[in-house]
This record gives structure tokens, C-alpha cells and sequence, in this order.
């Protein structure tokens, strides 16, 4: 978007023409700051200069000046923050003054001051800087989300175009507070507001659709300017940040640990294919009261449940079908019109929808390895088919339990031989990593279709043995596709984009393997 603002554009219209994502860029000099702002401005027209990175900020804004005047697409704010405030600046206050008001000379539409800065300087001098740049006034709190609205106030005796409140998350909670006063005090003063640290990384996001004017992206994962910032490509390929608005569905993946999931790479897929004005996100819930009040703050459409809350989240759900019920297990939310939360478990679906595509279910064996969340969600799944299954588990409590729960049977390992199964099932952890382990020794394995569950590494050992034996198999990614195709119709009454969803997850998990092998700086 071209965007070329000078002193005489009212500030006020600046929210509505600029776009969503700012690229914060740093560097040692000069060079290295315009040699990425060099690559990336064709697809972020909208550049932070973080001068107070820079040894000698007055000596590099003349190279920002030509910088910007050969690329006059651009949409510039300078920054020089204090060290006290966050930044690395050290000179003194008339100094930080001279910086931004020489980054406005050389180009910079808008400049960054921080609220302490501000309330040091003389009025006249905070006016006179305004008088020529769009001003942003901006308070960071290293520590904590708290007193937004008070910290608002106190800005607001300042006079400037943006007010820019960022906090820092420690819980999801924090995020929902800061959602909540950019609703509420962003229809009168024009706010950019976003939590810090690994738990605010939702409000990169959400911010821009609960309000705020634009949010701020890394130049990559490893080059970022603040904690939790997420990498401008993956806020416009993964989040689609250009169309988050006010009525974006809002969905996402909830567990700990989060991190790795590659939820949010395959849902975000499933929506940009099918058009659905939506955005999955991950959210890392470190106990379930931070979870639940999440979910009771942020209007969450959907909600894809992980370790460790899939039976923890079920007595604070409105109503559950009568299979996830009986599963006792919970790793689908959605929010009906009602307001109500109804839960739903589609690790079934993602077992039998795969087994159903190589043979019939009805009437055949099948063997499961194992007897937590994902066995169960198998077990119950293919005896509804009319599927004769066994179970075998490391502890054998746990799998006589669930075969009296399931109508299903208990088998020793001495005695696997004695049945020629149709399908072995493993939903045990093991094979998981780089690791050649395998829940099953090579003779055991036999069967006409192997089914592993895990899909981090794609081929796991189990597969590989049963693969050279000539036996069908089934890697864990299908089940992890349409486990999240099913979650994927549920939400939005579409039938998933399945196939793009799969080809999405296999690069992911390539890119992955392939990152994991390249030897560490
Ligand atoms: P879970 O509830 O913790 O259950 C794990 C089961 O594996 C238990 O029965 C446990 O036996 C057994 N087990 C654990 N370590 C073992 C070992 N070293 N040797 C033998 N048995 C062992 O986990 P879950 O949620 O069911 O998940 C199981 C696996 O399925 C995980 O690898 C998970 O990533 C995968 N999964 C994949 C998908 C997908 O979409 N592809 C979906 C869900 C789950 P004990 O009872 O003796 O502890």
C-alpha cells in the first residue's frame, strides 16, 4: 500500500491506511538494518527503524534517508528507546529528542516515545516533535499485565496520534485483560496494544482484531526486537494477519506443552482454503483455571484440546455427545449460537477413517497397543463399527479397565501369535523422536495393516519393519489430518480440505526433520 504521509495528513486518519503488521527491524549498523529492510520492504511496507540499536543512530539516518526516499511505498517509524525503558539507548534526553526528530527529516512518518521520556521533556519540545511526525506514545511493562486503563490515563495527559500499551504475559489471562481494553478504550484513542513473552503470543494476533491499529512482526524467529514476537511471513502465511478483522472466528489449540504443535500449520491451511474469515491459533495454558478463564473471556469459536486437559476440560464443557462421553475424553470444543460450550472427540474419527479406507471395519481384528487417551478414542471408535479389537498394554490394569468399558478384550504378548490380526494399532508413545524404538519385536508384527499413531517422525520404525514385511500401512499424519478434519467440519458445517491439510503437515514435519539435522551454530 502506497503511503507516502507528510506533516499535513491529519494524524487521525493514520489507524485506517496503515497496514496491520509494522516489521521491527534491528541490526549493529546501518547496513545491516537497510540490507534487510532492503529485502523485506516489497512484502512489509511498514518498517520500524530501532535507531537505538545502532552505535551511531545520527550517522545512520542519513542512509535511512535514501533508503526510504528509493522506496517511497514505505510507511516508516523511528524508535530510540531508552535503556531504562526497555531499549538500548544511553545518551541523554535532548539527545533521544534530536534522534527522532532528525528520523522525521530523514523520512520517518512516525516516531516512538516512550511515555517516561515524555514526561521528563519539556511539553513544548514533545509538541514541536509532534508538530512534524505522527507520534507514538508507548509504555512497555517488562514484568506484568496490569493497570491498563490507569496506564491510559496517564498517557492520555500527554497528547500524541497512537498510544502504544504493551504488557507482558504470564498466563492466557493476561491476554484476555488486554483484549478487553482495546475493546473498550479503543473506539476513542487510537491504540496499539500487544503482550509481551511467550504466553502474549495470541495477542499478536487477536490485538488487531480486538482494536488495536497494527501489530508488530520479527524479521525471522531467531531476529526478533521483543519477546514472543512472531516472524512477519508466518503472521501473513500462517495467520493471514492482512484479514484479521473484527468478525474473524477466532480458533485455536490448547495444551502444555504447545509449542511444536503443528495444529495451527494445518487448521490455518484448512481455513485459508476454504475461505473461512477465521484464525487458529496456539495457546499455552499452564493449568486448566488459566485455560477455562480463556475460554470464557475470549469468544472462541473452536477449540482443539490437547495434552494434558482432554478429560480435565470435560466437567466445565455445557454438554458433551453421547461418544465422548463414553470415551471419557474431550479434543474438540465449539461454542454454539447459544453461547454454550459442547464438546466433541474426533481422535475416532481420525482412527477409523483411515482403517475404513483400506478395509471394512465390520468384523475385522485389530490389535491396539496401549490404553490412555488415544487407545480409548480407538478402541471405543472400532467397536462401534462392529471391529473385534484386543488390548494390550504396558500395564495390564489399565487395559482390562478399558476392555470391560469397551466390551473388548485383554491379550497377552505371549499370545499374539495365536490371532491373525487385520490391524495393528499403535497408540503408545513409542517410536516417538529420533528413535529406532519399536513397541512390537519384528516377528510380532504381523498383520495385513499397521497403523502408528505417532507421526513425529512420519516413518517411524514400526512402519519401516511392517513396510519391508509387505504389510499396508498407516502413518500417524493421516490420523492426525483427520482427526482435524472432523474438528475442521464441526466448527464450520464445510467438509475439510483434506488433502491440502496432509500436504501441509508433511512439509511442516519435513521442514522439521530437516532443521533438526542441520548442526548447531
Ligand atoms: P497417554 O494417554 O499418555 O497413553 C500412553 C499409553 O502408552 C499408555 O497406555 C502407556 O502405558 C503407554 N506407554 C507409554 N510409554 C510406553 C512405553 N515406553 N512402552 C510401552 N507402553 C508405553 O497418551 P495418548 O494421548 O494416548 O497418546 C499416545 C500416542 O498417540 C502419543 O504418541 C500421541 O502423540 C499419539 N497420538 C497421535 C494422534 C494423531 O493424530 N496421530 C492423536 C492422539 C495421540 P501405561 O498405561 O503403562 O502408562
Amino acid at each position: 500500500m502506497a503511503l507516502a504521509l507528510s506533516s499535513t495528513v491529519a494524524p487521525r486518519f493514520l489507524p485506517m491506511r496503515l497496514p496491520k503488521v509494522c516489521l521491527a527491524l534491528s541490526g549493529d549498523t546501518a547496513e545491516d538494518m537497510l540490507s534487510t529492510a532492503e529485502s523485506m520492504a516489497r512484502d512489509n511496507p511498514f518498517l520500524e527503524f530501532r535507531l537505538d540499536y545502532l552505535k551511531h543512530p545520527l550517522a545512520a539516518l542519513p542512509k535511512i534517508h535514501r533508503f526510504l526516499e528509493a522506496h517511497p511505498y514505505v510507511t516508516a517509524i523511528g524508535t530510540c528507546r531508552r535503556v531504562d525503558n526497555g531499549g538500548k539507548f544511553k545518551g541523554s534526553l535532548a539527545s533521544q529528542l534530536e534522534v527522532l526528530t532528525k528520523a522525521n527529516a530523514a523520512g520517518c512518518q512516525l516516531v516512538d516515545l516512550e511515555l517516561e521520556s515524555a514526561l521528563k521533556s519539556k511539553a513544548e519540545a514533545i509538541a514541536r516533535l509532534r508538530s512534524r511526525a505522527g507520534l507514538i506514545l508507548s509504555f512497555h511493562d517488562f514484568r506484568a499485565t496490569r493497570n491498563l486503563d490507569e496506564t491510559l490515563d496517564k498517557m492520555l495527559k500527554v497528547p500524541a496520534d497512537f498510544y502504544k500499551v504493551v504488557s507482558t504475559a504470564t498466563t492466557l489471562s493476561d491476554n484476555v485483560a488486554m483484549m478487553k481494553f482495546l475493546q473498550s478504550r479503543g473506539d476513542k484513542h487510537a491504540l496499539i496494544g500487544l503482550c509481551m513473552g511467550e504466553q502474549g503470543l495470541i495477542s499478536r494476533v487477536l490485538s488487531v482484531r480486538a482494536g488495536s491499529a497494527f501489530t508488530f512482526g520479527a524479521v525471522s524467529a531467531d531476529l526478533k526486537t521483543a519477546p514472543g514476537q512472531i516472524s512477519t511471513r508466518d503472521l501473513r502465511s500462517i495467520y493471514r494477519i492482512d484479514q484479521v478483522d473484527a468478525v474473524t472466528r477466532i480458533y485455536g489449540v490448547v495444551g502444555d506443552p504447545i509449542e511444536h504443535s503443528l495444529s495451527p500449520i494445518i487448521m490455518n491451511t484448512a481455513l485459508r482454503r476454504e475461505n473461512v474469515n477465521g484464525v487458529y491459533l496456539a495457546l499455552h495454558a499452564k493449568t486448566l483455571k488459566d485455560l477455562i478463564h480463556c475460554v470464557r473471556g475470549i469468544p472462541l469459536h473452536g477449540l482443539s484440546i490437547t495434552m494434558p486437559y482432554k478429560q480435565a476440560i470435560l466437567s466445565h464443557l455445557d454438554n458433551t455427545d453421547a461418544h465422548t462421553t463414553k470415551i471419557g475424553a474431550c479434543n474438540t470444543v465449539v461454542r454454539g449460537q447459544d453461547g454454550k460450550l459442547y464438546g466433541f472427540n474426533t481422535d475416532a474419527a481420525g482412527v477409523v477413517r483411515p482403517i475404513e479406507q483400506r478395509l471394512s471395519i465390520e468384523g475385522a481384528k485389530v490389535l491396539v497397543l496401549g490404553a490412555g487417551g488415544a487407545a480409548r478414542a480407538a478402541v471405543f471408535g472400532l467397536q462401534e463399527r462392529g471391529a473385534e479389537v484386543w488390548i494390550l498394554n504396558r500395564t495390564s490394569a489399565k487395559a482390562q479397565k478399558l476392555a470391560r468399558q469397551a466390551k473388548a478384550r485383554t491379550i497377552k504378548r505371549a499370545d499374539l501369535r495365536k490371532i491373525a490380526f487385520d490391524v495393528i494399532i499403535n497408540a503408545t508413545p513409542v517410536g516417538m523422536g529420533n528413535t529406532r524404538d519399536c513397541p512390537l519385536k519384528d516377528e510380532e508384527i504381523q498383520a495385513r495393516v499397521v497403523f502408528d499413531m505417532v507421526y513425529d517422525p512420519v516413518e517411524t520404525h514400526l512402519l519401516q519393519v511392517a513396510r519391508a514385511k509387505g504389510i499396508a500401512v498407516i502413518p500417524g499424519v493421516e490420523m492426525f489430518v483427520q482427526q482435524a478434519a472432523r474438528q475442521f467440519e464441526i466448527w464450520t458445517g464445510k467438509p475439510a480440505p483434506a488433502d491440502d491439510m496432509l500436504r501441509a503437515v508433511t512439509i511442516a514435519l519435513q521442514d522439521r526433520a530437516t532443521a533438526q539435522k542441520q548442526p548447531k551454530a
